[in-house]
């Protein structure tokens, strides 16, 4: 008998579908070569986040001497911050897998492959189903030619490092570069960043890479943008990058974090007739690919590559096969983080992509600067929340920077993507003192009405 649904990868996008199947009273198999969860749970957000936490603490003991209480900075005991991350992934790590047998899906371990519409081989067993959702994720991506090895490392390798680099170079200024270049300088190395676009946080309004640059200079990362890589050399105490304009970069390892490339190469997806674009597989904008029923979630379907991005398509696929309608996925109401010292978080259009889309007239900005914000003064932290909406119609496009703003963006996006209108948002009230205020300030501001802003 055949499964209602085979699933091709335990990462976010493929255990989601797996889960909401199960719920559904599809009969469901997972196909895994390593652990479900993926590259989110065990090599990408949760380790990444749990180092930085570790590095928000190392920050508060350094400064604590600012809010009277005295504390000393000893040292990073990078064993102890490992035993620390891996606790956070093993708990996580355990409770899912909880979940997956506990909704009765049946997990198959080991290397899957495409052999059919309606098939995947995995060692000597054809697994068939109905349905075949691929969720096979993605990869650290190399510049052509860097091959990665000794000093030259991605994400994989940082996150298992015993110590502390003392020179990092960051190669890519994007989310995990920021990531990596933060925590490492909140315990105490000296970080460079090599970006080849023209801001650090390039994906981001403007407004929010100057402001992000202007911290990350005085935090004394150091960073060189519009630079492009002409080599890269090692031996066996450092590595040099050297860049097209000359200049050279030296540092005791290089993380290359210049992108997440599809996992979808000699996984039978050519050969079963799939629509690849660089590797990506291309869908509708139900996630149907066009073969049989074949769909596909998660970081190889082109778009944002981020684990609730997956989560959310899972379960739209697993709705779907089950007979429902899920509306389709909007990609710019996706909220994105970025979980450096400040934090960036944003969802929807930024002024750019706005006034491109809707002409310069139709377009008004607002920027609350976070001075006038009491919780945030009590942080100690500087930043803005800007708005980006259309006159006379609904929010496009919020965009935050500053200590723990991620936590805001829960508002950001439902105000996003329920298309309020700034008096919609203006009129409810916002408890005091909280960042959060600092949302409902900005559109008082865009209202007419600022209550702590000039006007
Ligand atoms: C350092 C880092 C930090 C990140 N931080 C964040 C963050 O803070 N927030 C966020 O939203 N996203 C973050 N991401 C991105 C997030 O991890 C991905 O978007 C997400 O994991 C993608 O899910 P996925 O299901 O598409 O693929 P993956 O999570 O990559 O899972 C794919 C799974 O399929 C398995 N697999 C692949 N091929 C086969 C095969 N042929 N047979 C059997 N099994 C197979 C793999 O073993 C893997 O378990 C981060 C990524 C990295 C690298």
């Amino acid at each position: 008998m055949p499964y209602d649904v085979v699933v091709l990868g335990g990462g976010s996008g493929g255990y989601a579908t797996a889960l909401r199947g199960a719920q559904l009273g599809l009969n469901i198999a997972l196909i895994e070569a390593d652990k479900v969860g993926g590259t989110c749970l065990h090599r990408g957000c949760i380790p990444t986040k749990a180092m930085l936490h570790a590095a928000e603490v190392a920050d508060s003991v350094r400064e604590a001497g600012a809010f009277g209480v005295g504390a000393q900075l000893e040292g990073i005991d990078m064993q102890q911050v490992n035993r620390f991350k891996q606790g956070v992934i093993d708990r996580l790590y355990k409770g899912l897998s909880g979940l997956v047998s506990g909704r009765g899906v049946t997990l198959v371990p080991g290397w899957g492959t495409l052999v059919a519409p309606d098939a995947v081989q995995v060692g000597e067993d054809r697994i068939e189903g109905k349905h075949v959702v691929l969720g096979t994720g993605s990869y650290a991506k190399s510049l052509p030619g860097l091959e990665i090895g000794g000093r030259v490392m991605t994400s994989d390798q940082a996150l298992e490092l015993d110590y502390i680099p003392q020179h990092p170079v960051v190669l890519g200024g994007g989310v995990i570069g920021l990531e990596f270049a933060s925590l490492w300088t909140s315990f105490g190395a000296k970080v460079q960043i090599v970006e080849g676009l023209p801001h650090l946080a390039p994906n981001e309004d403007e407004a929010i890479s100057k402001t992000l640059e202007r911290s990350f200079r005085k935090r004394g990362i150091g960073f060189k943008v519009g630079a492009m890589v002409a080599e890269v050399t090692q031996d066996e105490n450092s590595v040099t990058v050297t860049l097209q304009s000359g200049d050279q970069v030296t540092g005791d390892i290089l993380l290359v974090a210049v992108g997440r490339g599809p996992r979808t190469q000699d996984l039978g997806y050519e050969a079963q007739g799939l629509n690849l674009d660089r590797g990506f597989v291309l869908t509708d904008d139900r996630l149907r690919t066009g073969v049989g029923n074949i769909w596909a979630v998660g970081d190889i379907v082109p778009g944002l590559q981020l684990a609730h991005r997956g989560f959310q398509q899972g379960i739209a696929v697993a709705e779907r096969i089950a007979g429902l309608n899920p509306p389709p996925l909007i990609e710019s109401g996706i909220p994105r983080v970025t979980y450096c010292e400040p934090e960036i978080a944003s969802v929807g259009l930024n002024e750019v992509a706005a006034r491109q889309r809707h002409g310069d007239g139709a377009i008004e900005t607002v920027e609350y600067n976070l001075a006038g914000n009491g919780k945030s003064q009590v942080l100690q932290t500087q930043g803005f929340i800007k708005v980006v909406s259309l006159k006379g119609g609904p929010v496009l496009g919020i965009h935050m920077i500053g200590s723990r703003v991620g936590e805001l963006v829960g508002e950001a996006q439902l105000i996003v993507n329920w298309e309020a209108h700034p008096s919609d948002v203006a009129e409810l009230v916002h408890a005091h003192p909280t960042q959060d205020e600092a949302i409902g300030e900005a559109f008082m501001a865009l209202a007419g009405k600022p209550l702590h802003a000039h006007a």
